[in-house]
């Protein structure tokens, strides 16, 4: 039985410190590098054309290669692991893979974050096998802007309807990701408050990222979340509230009339790159220390050529203790990564 986000079963005897002293938490898992979306900001259309060529099933991690890839990495202090894509719901039986999960001891939270698209197919298999938590990403009410932001011709409508059910599920609390881009959904900020106000989910309003090399991000079409938050205190008053827990990534507001809680992800305004305890693993077995980086430590070959769990173990550790990533805070600095970065599709946000 998983228990609720705050509850940390790892004790710090555990905890794997980077070399900036960052202690090893989370794990996102992509499952897939396969969308049915094309958002311009993650997976453009002309660059993915529908017959581009993704990832073949052989180069997938397998299910059993994943849970026991967790497993070892929960060893080492993980209790949060997150499962996203591309679309995560792309992927063949995934409740199967849910299931193996939710069954490791020690795993404090499991949540799974998709475009809400394929939700109402499987978020009954997906809850029986055992998730708990869903984030659905959902930019903005107006269908046109809906339409261009994602590539998609199907309306907000639908993603309000998976929300709608995921709900009546009792997955909760569902969070609503909506990536704020200057012209383009800006001015649709409030209207997402005012939607989700009351219903107990929370939306978080994420900075717009220069993750990968594909989206044409120049720094002018970032919304700085002080802006979508005077946007929304003008309206719906806020007040701030603590974190959770140590590394969580969102700045968390609470309406002052008592109707709920929204976030704030500000990683280009304000990075958190001093908190940042997370792992990612690319759904073709490879670790990434950071959304930026270029490129990722393979744990598949080790994984298929028949190393055993304390040699897995070992090189997970060597990996992270050498992390000294830090992106973001170096972002407006000539000391920041060179081209050549991961694209957010193939690491899952
Ligand atoms: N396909 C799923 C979805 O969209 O929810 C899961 C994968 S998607 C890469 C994970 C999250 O990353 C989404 O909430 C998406 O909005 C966000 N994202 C993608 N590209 C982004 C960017 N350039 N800046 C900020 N957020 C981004
Ligand atoms: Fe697909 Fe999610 Fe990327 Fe949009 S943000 S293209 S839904 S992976
Ligand atoms: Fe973490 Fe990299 Fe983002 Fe900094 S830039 S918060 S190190 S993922």
């Amino acid at each position: 039985m998983l228990e609720t986000a705050r509850l940390d079963p790892h004790p710090h005897s555990h905890a794997l410190a980077d070399a900036r002293g960052r202690v090893l938490h989370d794990l996102r898992i992509s499952v897939t590098d396969k969308c049915n979306f094309r958002c311009t900001y993650c997976m453009p259309e002309d660059r993915y054309p529908h017959d581009h060529e993704f990832l073949s099933r052989h180069d997938l991690l397998t299910f059993e290669e994943i849970a026991r890839f967790t497993r070892l990495a929960i060893g080492m202090g993980v209790s949060k692991v997150r499962i996203t894509g591309g679309e995560p719901l792309l992927r063949k039986n995934l409740p199967v893979l849910i299931e193996m999960l939710a069954n490791l001891p020690g795993l404090g939270d499991l949540a799974l974050t998709t475009n809400g698209i394929l939700l109402p197919r499987f978020a009954k298999s997906l809850r029986d096998a055992g998730l708990r938590r869903v984030t659905i990403s959902l930019d903005t009410l107006d269908p046109a802007v809906f339409a261009s932001m994602s590539g998609q011709s199907t309306g907000p409508d639908a993603v309000l309807a998976a929300i709608d059910h995921a709900a009546a599920l009792g997955f909760a609390p569902i969070k609503i990701n909506a990536v704020v881009q200057r012209g383009v959904n800006e001015d649709h900020v409030v209207d997402l408050a005012a939607r989700f106000r009351g219903t107990g989910h929370i939306v978080r309003f994420i900075e717009y990222m220069d993750v990968g090399t594909c989206n044409g991000w120049t720094p002018d079409q970032v919304v700085p979340s002080r802006e979508t938050l005077a946007r929304i205190h003008a309206r719906f008053p806020v007040e701030p509230l603590d974190k959770n827990y140590h590394g969580e990534v969102a700045e968390r507001y609470r309406y002052t009339d008592g109707a709920g809680e929204i976030g704030f992800i500000s990683s280009v305004s304000e990075p958190f790159c001093g908190a940042c305890t997370r792992a990612r693993l690319s759904a073709d077995g490879k670790v990434f220390l950071c959304l930026f980086a270029a490129d990722g430590v393979d744990v598949r070959t080790a994984l298929r050529n028949g190393a055993t769990d304390a040699e897995l173990a070992a090189l997970l550790e060597e990996t992270w203790r050498k992390r000294d990533d830090r992106y973001s805070e170096l972002r407006a600095t000539a000391a920041r990564t060179p081209a050549g970065r991961v694209e957010m599709y193939h690491i899952g946000g």
